[in-house]
C-alpha cells in the first residue's frame, strides 16, 4: 500500500498510467514535488495537475513529466537538455537519471528561482541558464536527448542538429491543438512519432524578466 504522498502519485496517476522505465518511476518517488510548487500550493503538490508557478508560467502535470521522461529512452551516462526549467521539477528528474543535465528558461527570476532550489537541493550534475530555448545551447551539444516543456513558434531544425545521431527530441508540435512528438535523429534522416495529444503553454522570445 503507498503510503507517502509520492507513492501515492506514482502508484495512481504514472503505473496506472502505464509508465514501466523503473528509472522514471524511482526518481519520480525520490523528487519531492512540494519543493518546487510556491509554499501557497504543497497541499495540492501531488495533485493530478499542473500547477501555477507565478509569471504566466506552471509545473507540469506529474504524468506529463513521466510520460516525455520515458519518451526520451534515458540511461544514467546521458547528456540531456531541457527547455523551459519552469520550476526546476523536471529537471531534476533528469538530473537524477542522466550524468549531466542542461536547462534553459527565459523568465530570468523562475531560471533563477530554480537554480537556487536545484542547489540547495544538492544536484551538482545539472546546469541552468537564462535564455531563449530556440536556439539550444550549441556550446553543450551534442545531447542524447532534449527535451521542449513550452511549444515551439518556428522551426526546431536548430535542436535538431544539436541531437547526437540516435538522440531523441521530445517536443509538443501545433498551436490550439498539440501533440506530444518524438523525433529520433538517424543515420538516414529522421524518424518521427506521435505519442500524446497535450497542451503547453507557448514558447515566447526574448527575454521576459
Ligand atoms: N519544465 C517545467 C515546466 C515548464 S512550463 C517544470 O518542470 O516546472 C514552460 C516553461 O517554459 C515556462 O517556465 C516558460 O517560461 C518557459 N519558456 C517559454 N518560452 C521559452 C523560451 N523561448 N526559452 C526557454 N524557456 C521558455
Amino acid at each position: 500500500m503507498p503510503t507517502t504522498n509520492s507513492e501515492r502519485m506514482v502508484q495512481e496517476q504514472i503505473i496506472a498510467r502505464g509508465i514501466k522505465d523503473k528509472k522514471v518511476l524511482e526518481a519520480m518517488l525520490h523528487v519531492q514535488r512540494e519543493k518546487f510548487v510556491p509554499l501557497d500550493l504543497s497541499k495540492k503538490a501531488y495533485d493530478d495537475c499542473p500547477l501555477s508557478i507565478g509569471y504566466g508560467q506552471t509545473i507540469s502535470q506529474p504524468y506529463i513529466v513521466a510520460f516525455m521522461t520515458e519518451a526520451a529512452l534515458l540511461h544514467k551516462d546521458a547528456k540531456v537538455l531541457e527547455i523551459g526549467t519552469g520550476s526546476g521539477y523536471q529537471a531534476a528528474i533528469l538530473a537524477h537519471i542522466c550524468k549531466e543535465v542542461y536547462s534553459i528558461e527565459v523568465v530570468e527570476p523562475l531560471g533563477n528561482g530554480a537554480k537556487q532550489q536545484l542547489a540547495a537541493l544538492g544536484y551538482d550534475n545539472l546546469c541552468i541558464k537564462v535564455g531563449d530555448g530556440h536556439h539550444g545551447w550549441a556550446e553543450k551539444a551534442p545531447f542524447d536527448a532534449i527535451l521542449v516543456t513550452a511549444a515551439p513558434e518556428k522551426n526546431i531544425s536548430v535542436l535538431m542538429e544539436q541531437l547526437k545521431e540516435g538522440g531523441r527530441l521530445i517536443i509538443p508540435i501545433g498551436k490550439s491543438s498539440q501533440e506530444l512528438m518524438r523525433f529520433t535523429k538517424g543515420r538516414g534522416g529522421v524518424k518521427e512519432e506521435s505519442l500524446l495529444p497535450v497542451r503547453f503553454v507557448p514558447m515566447v522570445k526574448g527575454n521576459l524578466s
